[in-house]
């Protein structure tokens, strides 16, 4: 595999950003490589500055549902650029993207867009205590919600995977106001709810964690995460950012069939642009400035582009609903095809996560049995086999549309290989 470009780029890159990347798992430390660089992307494949071609199961950490370059999103894109990148008025396509997103998530009464999913979380945390007048909050080890200062404690994927605990630089007090609990613990919530009675302003989580690799909720734990919400007079907060139109249409919440007060999305909402959205209740989503005293406000936020990519990329979903059961088909057969080689697999639709341990994965502990080592040599063995796995063990697979049952098969291929290969 050729990957002198990809060097060079890397070094030039390496004196100008921390890491080389603009964001940390990018840069494949932990599976002790150098990252590729980008030239060009079309339907499941990434194409690198040397002309190597990967088969893309990262799909931009998500956004990539319909698979990359999609001809209509890109029409659509290029079209409204030529009527001006950015206004910092309202256009009727903001409207057009709230209401296809309120028709799809009924929850979302009321709904303000934003530029990623770190704005969206941090801003719905932050509505909720503006809401209830509390300030602290309930969020679970090994989910992440972005890098914001109160919800970066113990925070998965990212800083799992460069093994530290915690960032530097986030002031204890805001660290303080955050109470972890553990992921599919109901005693760990219902002690924090006990020990801190009437002062905690919502629970927010991840209705499936995919941050600490995908770690589906326990029967009945979101229900009952809904149940002690109300008891205590707390919001319950559902990120959705990766759930969000990837398990279907409504999300986790239709999933799973728990309605929380509020809900974000990013990701997909955005079709690949940068955009995101936060909402929910009426009365709740009302406090906001200019109608009520929580502010929360951005220059680029409902970018007309980025409006544009989301309303064409959730039309088409919308249109083609039986885009979700081939995806959760497609990833059915990469699920078994990796038990077959003995490893432990988590599934919910076309998220998944092949663990490197021989223990049922179910919360954080078990996640952290994964052996990591191993992981990064099979990432390196599927990325020499022109295969892109997230180079993560604490990171979600996606399947995209753009996935043929032809290029599944040679995935399965390649993991039945490489379990003959553990076998030797
Ligand atoms: N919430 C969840 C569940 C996420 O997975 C992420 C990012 O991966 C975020 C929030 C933050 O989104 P962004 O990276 O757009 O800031």
């Amino acid at each position: 595999m050729k990957v002198t470009r990809s060097q060079e780029l890397f070094e030039r890159a390496s004196k100008l950003m921390p890491g080389g990347v603009n964001s940390p798992v990018r840069a494949f430390r932990s599976v002790g490589r150098t990252p590729f660089f980008v030239e060009k992307a079309k339907g499941a494949y990434l194409y690198d500055a040397d002309g190597n071609r990967y088969l893309d199961y990262v799909c931009s950490w998500g956004p990539g549902i319909l698979g990359h370059a999609y001809p209509s999103v890109i029409e659509a894109v290029q079209k409204a650029c030529e009527n001006g990148l950015t206004f910092g008025a309202p256009t009727e396509k903001e409207v057009l993207l709230a209401e296809l997103v309120q028709k799809c998530v009924p929850s979302m009464e009321m709904m303000r867009l934003v530029n990623s999913g770190t704005e969206a979380v941090m801003s719905a945390v932050r509505v909720a205590r503006g809401f209830t007048g509390r300030e602290k909050i309930i969020k679970f080890i090994g989910c992440y919600h972005g890098h914001s200062d109160g919800l970066l404690v113990k925070a998965g994927s990212g800083l799992m995977t460069g093994s530290i605990p915690d960032s530097a630089g986030v002031p204890a007090g805001y660290a303080a106001a955050t109470l972890l609990a553990d992921y599919n613990d109901r005693e760990s919530v219902r002690r924090l709810m006990e020990e801190n009675s009437g002062e905690v302003a919502c629970i927010v989580v991840e209705p499936v964690a995919a941050n600490m690799g995908v770690v589906p909720p326990e029967d009945g734990f979101l229900e009952f995460l809904r149940d002690i919400a109300d008891e205590n007079g707390s919001l319950l907060i559902f990120d959705e950012v990766i759930t969000g139109f990837r398990l279907g249409l409504d999300g986790a919440q239709g999933y799973y069939g728990v309605r929380p007060d509020l809900s974000t999305f990013g990701k997909i909402v955005g079709g690949g642009m940068p955009l995101a959205a936060y909402g929910g209740r009426r009365d709740v989503m009302s406090c906001i400035a200019p109608c009520g005293s929580v502010y929360q406000a951005g220059t680029l936020s409902g970018n007309p582009i980025a409006v544009t990519a989301g309303i064409e990329t959730l039309k088409i979903l919308m249109a083609h609903p039986e885009i979700y059961n081939e995806i959760d088909r497609a990833a059915a057969r990469l699920e078994k095809a990796y038990r077959d080689i003995g490893l432990m697999v988590n599934r919910v639709g076309s998220l998944l996560s092949p663990f490197f341990t021989e223990e049922k994965v179910w919360d954080y502990k078990s996640v952290l049995t994964a052996d990591t080592a191993a992981f990064a040599e099979y990432f390196s063995w599927m990325l020499e086999h022109g295969i892109y796995v997230a180079p993560s063990q604490f990171e979600a697979m996606f399947v995209s549309a753009a996935h043929t049952e032809g290029m599944i098969e040679q995935t399965c291929e390649c993991v039945r290989e490489y379990g003959e290969k553990l076998k030797r």
